[in-house]
């Protein structure tokens, strides 16, 4: 939505036309931890918010999880994906406590649903890291760890979850790799390489990462990045086997760019990559589809930290700063993608003091004052 802004220059007697663009946030704040790392996050976003002209963005509440099952039998309530589908982006934080289950014994993850509901085919995951950071790895000087994970979000291994026939004497899950979605997840992944390289932040390579050797439906999958591939001469494309990409993603992690994979693969390696970024506390993530996205930190709802201030908040911090350039980049607003960055460089300057953190990254701050950090890191 726009607003428009008429300014009358007293000086110069002419008028002057600003356009603020008005944006609508659906927010589920979900289960453990989820309420207590959200609320410095919104609260965040409002105060940077509030400071541009250049955009607003409003706050609506949704309702489901697992808490919300338990009071309801409801875990996705049919009016919270309503607002979900009306909103201009989805913030979320984590969802599911392991006491709470469906019938069959899986765990509520409304998370799994919206990105169903909404075809948010790419999880887009960044890792990052620098010397001296909070990484378990020594970086040799001169390089930064700097990649993204694109983890196929709606099908694979996923497609069956719920599904899966068990009997007395065996159990069974399916893989579903198809055309259409693989083609749309590979436009992506090259479409996002490409603008790490226009941005000097990669030099324009995507690796798929899969099983080809062993499995037919990984060859269909390759053949697939393949026929992308040969759409982008000036971009770098290779083909990396998921083992061994967990074993590079240890030794030399400095030479990935974009990785793009398929669902339990990507779940898998988005862990290994918060682990390379110094824990699940630090990781942001985004789901994204065509038109609608979901914005939430790689981590669960940590119900065995829950309700005690020590929640890490920078993994959904760090995701509202990916959902403000997502927004920034669909409509063209600079100055959200802007406040993105200044966003991510204030966590980066509060991660070189220790005693501004969390005790998972071995400090003795609580979630607010993480946020309080933050802030004011924004404001000086
Ligand atoms: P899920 O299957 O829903 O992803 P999980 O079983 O992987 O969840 P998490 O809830 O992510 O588990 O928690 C794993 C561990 O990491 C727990 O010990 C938890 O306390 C810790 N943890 C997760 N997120 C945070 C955070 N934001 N701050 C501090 N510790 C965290």
């Amino acid at each position: 939505m726009y607003t428009l802004i008429l300014i009358r220059s007293i000086d110069k007697q002419e008028l002057e036309v600003t356009m603020t663009q008005s944006f609508e946030i659906a927010v589920f704040e979900g289960d453990g931890i989820g309420p207590e790392i959200m609320a410095p996050t919104i609260d965040i976003l409002e105060k940077l918010a509030f400071a541009s002209s250049d955009y607003r963005l409003s706050f609506v509440a949704c309702a489901a999880g697992a808490a919300h099952y338990r009071k309801t039998g409801d875990s996705l309530p049919k009016a919270s994906l309503d607002t979900a589908a009306k909103a201009d982006a989805i913030l979320l934080s984590a969802m599911g406590l392991p006491d709470v289950r469906y019938d069959d014994g899986t765990e509520i993850s409304p998370q799994i649903d919206l990105r169903k509901a909404f075809n948010l085919f790419a999880g887009v995951r960044p890792v990052r890291a620098r010397p001296g950071d909070h990484t378990p790895l020594k970086i040799p000087q001169g390089r930064i760890i700097d990649f993204v994970l694109i983890r196929e979000s709606t099908e694979g291994l996923f497609h069956s979850q719920g599904v899966g026939e068990v009997t007395a004497h065996e159990a069974r899950e399916t893989l579903l790799i198809t055309r259409d979605v693989s083609e749309k997840l590979f436009r992506f992944a090259f479409q996002l390489a490409r603008e790490r390289k226009d941005t000097g932040r990669g030099p324009g390579r995507v690796t798929c990462v899969d099983k080809a050797n062993v499995f037919r439906a990984f060859a269909f999958f390759r053949s697939l990045f393949d026929a992308e591939a040969a759409k982008h001469p000036d971009l770098i494309a290779d083909h990396a086997y998921v083992d061994a990409t967990a074993l590079w993603m240890v030794q030399k992690p400095w030479d990935f760019d974009v990785l793009v994979t398929e669902n339990m693969f990507g779940d898998i390696l988005s862990d290994l990559g918060a682990g390379l970024m110094g824990g699940l506390g630090l990781a942001p993530s985004a789901d994204i589809g065509l038109e609608q996205a979901v914005f939430q930190p790689c981590h669960g709802s940590a119900p065995d930290i829950a309700g005690q201030g020590k929640a890490n908040p920078i993994a959904m911090i760090l995701s509202a700063a990916m959902m403000l350039e997502w927004l920034g980049l669909k409509h063209d607003v600079p100055a959200m993608i802007a406040d993105g960055q200044h966003l991510r460089d204030a966590v980066d300057a509060i991660l070189g003091d220790t005693s501004l953190l969390t005790p998972d990254l071995g400090g003795p701050n609580d979630t607010a004052g993480v946020g309080r950090a933050v802030l004011k890191v924004l404001t000086a």
